[in-house]
């Protein structure tokens, strides 16, 4: 047995035992040593198992413990046992994943996933798929597979000539926007502030009927799951009003599409299925290590022309090379983790991870409420939006339960409130954390109220 990498294993499922049981946000004191490691790189070779002590020494400590199971942050998944232990095994394969010559493995694994993905998602069978960084990337992939079908039907190449001088595309979307979407717009040209938005209600949905005529070539954003509240936009009314336009429309679905494999709450998912285009990531709900995010696109041909390197495009029947649906040449090979994932998971038990996070959520709501407190938004996934009363003591709760370390929740300002933001994502939350989480929040929210924050 090789010594350095049982020792590296030793020491994760060490991490691993105590992660649970340790405060959610590092001790300030064990932030302080992180400035042991800013040391002037030395000149001689170190031994990588001092090298790894060290590491564990001043890394482990300062870490979130967003892998274990009170870390309420952002939309933030952990990861599965077989999709960790499948990351491990994989970085020892040090695959690159560019072409199916380089990473046979990893080439079949893409192959093999995507219809899995497909069918839980509830997307069309004949989508191909990218395997990307994350949402923002799934995002800017599909956006640019949009462009490029738009402008090739007006005779424009847009790979080769640019968008100087091209017609313009209209960009449509909802007034609550995820900021990434904006980021990918700018990235591909298309802009972050020439935008229409179409207002939205109190749940940050789409008003379908207020979408303007669709005049030219036109790309249409539609959110499945609102990342403070969880809502999704009304995609059936929203394509019923784009048919026969020759509109595309994308769905940014970073962690609301997985609701499709739930049977209690694929109806949220409904219409989406008529979209050109999916973005998603699988390191939030479907709980696989960083990096990882999945790009879906109907026209499977506008992805693959472009993401392309060369003009010379895919032909049918050719091997599936990685590269050519996504923006990166060499990477890492990130459909690994996921099929590791699905394969441990199986229907059932990734409908059972979507269900206990909603449940878990539903819960945080029904105490919080219970004790007094305001639920802003209607829990219909697994988002929770709290105010505990003016900006200030909000955002004092929210301050003081991170310092508190039983858990760890975010602020947000929905819709011009204050609000703290419970995102339940990962499969090793379990009953106990929420109720050890609710009881601090509770502690914390009734400390503030009689400072009289
Ligand atoms: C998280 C999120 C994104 C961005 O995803 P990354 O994985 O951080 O790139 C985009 N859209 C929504 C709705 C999200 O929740």
């Amino acid at each position: 047995m090789n010594p350095l990498l049982q020792d590296a294993a030793n020491r994760a499922s060490h991490y691993l035992d105590q992660v649970r049981e340790r405060r959610v946000a590092p001790a300030s004191s064990d932030l302080e040593a992180l400035k042991k490691l800013a040391v002037p790189l030395q000149g001689p070779s170190i031994d990588p198992a001092q090298v790894l002590a060290e590491l564990d020494a001043i890394g482990s400590p300062a870490t979130i413990a967003s892998a274990g199971g009170r870390f309420f942050g952002f939309v933030t998944g952990g990861s599965l046992p077989a999709a960790l232990a499948a990351n491990v095994l994989a970085a020892a394969w040090d695959q690159n994943a560019v072409l199916e010559l380089c990473s046979p493995v990893s080439a079949a694994l893409e192959k093999v996933c995507r219809p899995w993905l497909l069918s839980v998602l509830g997307l069309p069978a004949e989508a191909e798929v990218g395997f990307v960084t994350g949402a923002t990337m799934a995002n800017f992939t599909a956006l640019a597979a949009a462009r490029h079908a738009l402008l090739e039907k007006l005779g424009w190449d847009v790979e080769s000539q640019g968008l100087f001088g091209a017609p313009p595309i209209t960009v449509i979307v909802g007034g609550e926007v995820h900021v990434s979407l904006l980021k990918a717009l700018g990235l591909l040209g298309l802009g972050r502030d020439r935008v229409v938005r179409v207002p939205v209600d109190g749940q940050g949905r789409m008003n379908a009927e207020r979408m303007p005529a669709i005049e030219g070539p036109t790309i249409v954003c539609i959110q499945a799951g609102n990342v403070n509240t969880g809502a999704f936009d009304p995609a059936d009314a929203i394509a019923a009003r784009l048919r026969g336009t020759g509109a595309w429309l994308h769905v940014d679905g970073a962690f609301g599409l997985w609701a499709a494999a739930s049977p209690g709450r694929r109806h949220l998912t409904v219409g989406l299925e008529q979209a050109d285009s999916w973005a998603t990531d699988a390191h939030k709900w479907l709980n696989v290590p960083y990096d990882s995010g999945l790009v879906f696109v109907r026209d499977a041909g506008a992805l693959n022309a472009a993401m392309s390197s060369s003009a010379a495009y895919l032909g049918a029947g050719e091997s599936r090379d990685p590269h050519l649906f996504v923006p990166e040449m060499s990477r890492r090979a990130r459909a690994v983790e996921i099929w590791a994932a699905l394969r441990s998971l199986g229907r059932d038990g990734l409908a059972q991870l979507i269900d206990r996070n909603c449940e878990h959520a539903s819960r945080f709501a029904v105490e919080l409420r219970k004790a007094g407190h305001e639920v802003l938004n209607d829990v219909v996934l697994n988002q929770v939006l709290v105010s505990f009363g003016s900006p200030e003591a909000t955002r004092s709760v929210v301050a003081a339960v991170q310092q508190d370390g039983t858990c760890w929740c975010g602020g947000t300002v929905w819709q011009g409130r204050t609000a703290m933001r419970i995102s339940v994502s990962s499969w090793a939350t379990t009953d106990d954390d929420v109720d050890r989480s609710v009881a601090a929040i509770l502690r914390i929210a009734e400390q503030v109220r009689s400072a009289g924050g």
